[in-house]
């Protein structure tokens, strides 16, 4: 049961931690926590760098735009693309990230977000074919092609963001197989998934819960 309204809108980078894990994002977008671990400030510092707003045209005669702020009225997105590029008349979104390319989905429902907000200002219902991650620490070029699966995933991580960020308390720490993600989460020490799921399993949710919210 919830008593919170959902929110107005979501920021484009926040569909990156609700397809990671919804604790996650509730923590960071509900109540607006934020650790620093060394992944997320490499992560801030290669965004400062990238991050310098600006358009030019590259030696092929094709443009990019840095920092381009996108917006959704019908998915009720906004953020920025750290860059488009254009090809062939067409807009590609790239996203910089840091370290290399994960097991998860998160980074691809961050950029295919970003390409259905491009997409819903292109005339004609112009579809955006992919985009690219470029990883730092592999110095690695991803193309992302934005398959009808992988924009039913994002739209799903979309509705799911609104619903989680209406709830009066945070989802439950993720379990089975998809807890490997919590070793490299900056809020591993706020989360304490492990405590919580063995106080739950022991006393019952409600006892967990009023420790941990
Ligand atoms: S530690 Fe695990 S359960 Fe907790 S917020 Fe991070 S990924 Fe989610």
């Amino acid at each position: 049961m919830s008593n919170r309204a959902a929110p107005e809108s979501i920021s484009l980078s926040y569909l990156n931690a609700i397809e990671y894990c919804p604790r996650r994002f509730y923590y960071e977008f509900v109540q607006g926590d934020m650790l620093e671990n060394e992944f997320v400030l490499e992560g801030t510092l290669l965004h400062q760098r990238a991050d310098q707003p600006g358009q030019h045209t590259t030696q092929e005669g094709e443009i990019q735009i840095n920092h381009l702020y996108l917006y959704s009225e019908e998915l009720r997105l906004s953020g920025f693309a750290d860059v488009v590029e254009e090809e062939e008349g067409v807009l590609i979104p790239v996203e910089y990230k840091h370290g290399k390319e994960g097991k998860w989905l998160n980074d691809h429902v961050q950029l295919c977000a970003q390409a259905l907000c491009l997409e819903e200002r292109l005339p004609n219902k112009a579809t955006i074919p992919y985009g690219y991650i470029f990883y730092f620490g592999s110095r690695k070029r991803v193309q992302v092609h934005f398959t009808p699966d992988l924009r039913a995933k994002t739209r799903a991580a979309i509705d799911l963001a609104f619903q989680i960020a209406a709830l009066d308390t945070p989802p439950p720490p993720l379990d089975g197989k998809v807890a490997a993600r919590c070793r490299d989460c900056s809020l591993l020490s706020l989360c304490l998934p492990e405590e919580v799921k063995l106080l739950t399993s022991r006393k019952g949710s409600s006892f967990a819960d009023t420790l941990f919210d």
